[in-house]
């Protein structure tokens, strides 16, 4: 492993950032292709459903090679009072601020959240926000009136066709990329993640262009980022159509339409899988015409360059 230094300078209207890295060359062992790779979108145990600590998490980082992560856990905006989210948030919160000095000079570590469905209720977004995150990662998972996230929907019931829940899911989005009070929109077209194949390969997703393509037009005119999520399908064979969420169509449209920001997240629940595919979604976004990546520090945005 070899350190180099080098500092990444970014201005903006209001604030310019003197920002050093140690930069972590790692030969040999991950065949890395891009010696600044960072991973936006990693759950701790502060998440339900996830199961390493953050300083496991961060310790899986630096042994992956990577530069920069941002630990970013649920809260659910829906169930903000009635599940004590706000204890949980604060609790996550202050443990990444701990793990950001521990890992000082080996990793940077961004202290994010997850809000899921924030435009449901604002009062509540801005009370989880008084913890001065770094990052703010905006995702829906379930539709309105129902309890679950679409990873327990019965996807054979009639009332769960892909073509009666998705452009339901596209009006959420919507709503959510017009409250505009986050940083990153996460896994754009997640509810494909949970449909088995067969359902897949008869859907069409160019349906959709209209809708996707004000989402996509509205984010990019906001200044806020597209994040390519790397997590991918539990029922798809790698290298299938909806690898990652959303795909490259989407992510190249989004440039089209005016994007300038792109973050890449392995939406890791286990330690085991921090980093997990952020190398190749480096590819996906250079390859639809994007020159940096973007990691967030104060809810700053910093354009990192591919290298
Ligand atoms: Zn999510
Ligand atoms: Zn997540």
């Amino acid at each position: 492993m070899v350190l180099l230094q080098c500092i990444v300078i970014y201005w903006n209207s209001r604030v310019a950032i003197h920002y050093s890295f140690l930069l972590i060359v790692h030969f040999g062992g991950g065949g890395l292709a891009y010696r600044n790779l960072m991973d936006l979108h990693v759950h701790s145990d502060n998440s339900h459903d996830a199961h390493h600590s953050v300083t496991l998490v961060c310790e899986k980082a630096v042994a992956h090679g990577l530069r920069a992560i941002a630990v970013t856990d649920h809260c659910n905006i829906i169930d903000y009072r009635s599940s004590k989210q706000d204890i949980i948030c604060r609790q996550a919160a202050f443990e990444i601020k701990k793990a950001k000095n521990v890992f000082h000079g080996q990793l940077i570590v961004s202290c994010g959240i997850e809000l899921g469905s924030p435009a449901r209720d604002t009062a509540a977004v801005k009370d989880v926000l008084r913890n001065k995150f770094d990052y703010v990662v905006a995702s829906v998972h379930r539709l309105k009136r129902r309890k679950a996230s679409f990873l327990h929907y019965d996807m054979k019931q009639k009332h769960n066709h892909i073509d009666q829940l998705f452009p339901k899911y596209l009006d959420e989005i919507y709503e959510t990329v017009k409250w505009n009070g986050f940083d990153t929109l996460a896994h754009l077209t997640f509810p494909l993640r949970y449909f088995p194949e067969e359902v897949l390969a008869e859907f069409n997703i160019e349906k959709y262009n209209e809708q996707l393509d004000e989402i996509l037009k509205l984010l990019a005119h906001n200044g806020k980022a597209l994040e390519i999520n790397t997590k991918g399908s539990p029922f798809l064979m790698l290298g299938k159509t909806y690898k990652f969420h959303p795909d490259f169509d989407i992510v190249k449209r989004f440039k089209e339409l005016g994007g300038e920001y792109i973050t890449v997240g392995s939406d890791a629940h286990s330690a085991h899988d921090v980093g997990r595919g952020v190398a190749e979604a480096y590819e996906m976004a250079e390859a639809a015409g994007f020159k940096y990546i973007t990691l967030y520090q104060h809810r700053t945005p910093l354009p990192i360059k591919f290298d």
